[in-house]
């Protein structure tokens, strides 16, 4: 079995791996066919099984598909992981599929009426307030980098630490994100803030209604008869270790009882986007958490750092504004990354035996807030947080997209839909036959699929290799293709 994670191979070596993998020429296409169904996923799930279809009237099954009679005996199944780190062709389609989902929220298309693009919608970044002064990258309004602390007006904490520096950083140096006195820094605080993070954005859209009634004068029963919020959401790490989030919010007429599904714009003009806007940060302002005290640490309260809450408008044209397709894309490169982008020690979970190597894997201050997540996670008053099963999340257990019910497609229908066009892409617009040879009709005939799961990854090193660097390849194709475009 091959490990997930091999680096995809120098052009010069695909000539010994497609050697290695057979001199059939068709062994080599069967192969390549049996890989790119799976989108050159890194480590495909093997299963063992078969299908059948049953004629529900006279209940004879007949077997349409089984894998003996695929090489080696089984189906190769995408992984489907989000992560890019463990998988890039699967956090690829992942991204893709995000793309379209938000965009369709935007513009339309996919079930949703175009006419989405007149409801007052915004793109906003909801961050956490500061547990200590950190290494930051500055800019001033035109561009330029500013030193990170000036020394003019810096004080010296208790430590007799001087919370000053003079540095410019780079966008990629490892010490941003991590505290200038990392005694002063409340590690302990901020795990904490990242695990009610979460709960923080369930109740500050449930105040939106209540913002949205005292700016209109009217009473919150009103806002919710005249109008509904939806939203998608992606959560991002900040580079200090903090969760942030990244959400589009909409503002629809609430639906009638009898068409919960229906997609409108408000009936009334006195909801716009300034209006939302104003809504979203007298929510963001006034919504607190209770964070549970432990030991000789009293209960908080976790709230937003409003002194950095943006919020700006979505709409085609004009300055200050973004457009649908720049939010969408926006928002699918955050769903694919995750707290692997600090170092691959946090691509899985981590268990007691891992805690004595974050450092030689991780920035200090990242490794100092896992250390914290362990140490809280042990407290009995904090057991409900699960901080060490979110250890390698920072605290955070939330999800990392999220969307209310009805802001446009589901996952489910976008990946459906992919796959029925590569069907179409295969089959040409020839109908869809069952096994009885009669056009499918799902009302007549079921399919019965029996599956066991057989292991993870290619068998040998060579497939490994090359199912990477053809992955790789399709990437960066499509990428030239893009940017041709
Ligand atoms: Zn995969
Ligand atoms: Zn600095
Ligand atoms: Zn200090």
């Amino acid at each position: 079995l091959v490990a997930a994670s091999i680096a995809a191979p120098r052009p010069a070596d695909h000539g010994s791996i497609i050697a290695a993998l057979g001199q059939d020429p068709a062994q080599v296409v069967g192969w390549f066919e049996r890989v790119a169904a799976t989108g050159f996923c890194t480590h495909p799930v093997r299963l063992h099984g078969e299908v059948s279809q049953v004629d529900l009237a006279s209940v004879e099954a007949r077997l349409v598909y089984s894998t003996d009679n695929e090489p080696g005996g089984v189906l190769l199944k995408a992984c489907g992981n989000r992560r890019a780190s463990r998988c890039p062709a699967c956090a690829e389609v992942y991204r893709r599929d995000a793309f379209h989902l938000l965009a369709a929220g935007l513009r339309g298309g996919k079930g949703v009426p175009e006419s989405v693009d007149r409801h007052p919608r915004v793109f906003a970044t909801f961050t956490a307030p500061s547990f200590g002064e950190v290494h930051a990258r500055r800019l001033a309004k035109d561009g330029r980098v500013l030193p990170c602390h000036p020394r003019r007006g810096a004080k010296t904490c208790p430590h007799g630490v001087r919370l000053a520096c003079q540095r410019k950083h780079d966008p990629d140096e490892p010490k941003l994100g991590a505290p200038l006195c990392s005694r002063c820094y409340d590690y302990s605080a901020l795990v904490l803030w990242n695990a009610v993070a979460p709960t923080l954005w369930h109740y500050t859209r449930i105040y939106l209604y209540r913002a949205l009634a005292e700016l209109l004068d009217k009473r919150e029963a009103t806002v919710k008869r005249e109008v509904v919020v939806r939203y998608a959401k992606v959560a991002e790490y900040q580079r200090r270790g903090l969760i942030h989030f990244h959400a589009v919010i909409r503002l629809d007429a609430a639906p009638p009882a009898d068409a919960p599904e229906r997609i409108a714009p408000p009936l009334s003009a006195v909801y716009t986007a300034t209006l939302l806007e104003a809504a979203i940060r007298q929510a963001a302002e006034t919504v607190e958490v209770p964070v549970p005290g432990y030991g000789a640490i009293p209960a908080r309260l976790a709230r937003w750092g409003t002194e950095q809450l943006d919020i700006r408008e979505i709409r085609q044209g004009g300055t200050g504004v973004l457009s649908a397709e720049q939010v969408a894309g926006y928002i699918a490169k955050y769903a694919t990354k995750a707290t692997e982008s600090f170092g691959p020690a946090l691509d899985r979970r981590i268990r007691a035996r891992n805690l004595d190597r974050l450092d030689r894997e991780l920035p200090a201050h990242v490794a100092a807030l896992v250390r914290a997540c362990w140490q809280l996670g042990g407290h009995p008053d904090l057991r409900h947080l699960h901080l060490r099963k979110w250890a390698h999340m920072l605290g955070f257990g939330g999800h990392w997209s999220t969307k209310s019910r009805r802001y446009s497609t589901t996952f489910t229908a976008i990946r459906r839909e992919r796959i029925d066009y590569a069907r179409q892409l295969r089959q040409g617009n020839a109908p869809l036959l069952d096994a009885w040879g009669r056009i499918w009709d799902a009302t007549t005939v079921v399919k019965l699929g029996e599956w066991t799961y057989a292991g993870t990854g290619y068998l040998t090193l060579a497939e490994a290799q090359l199912a990477a660097a053809l992955a790789a390849w399709t990437r960066e194709d499509r990428s030239a293709a893009r940017k041709a475009a």
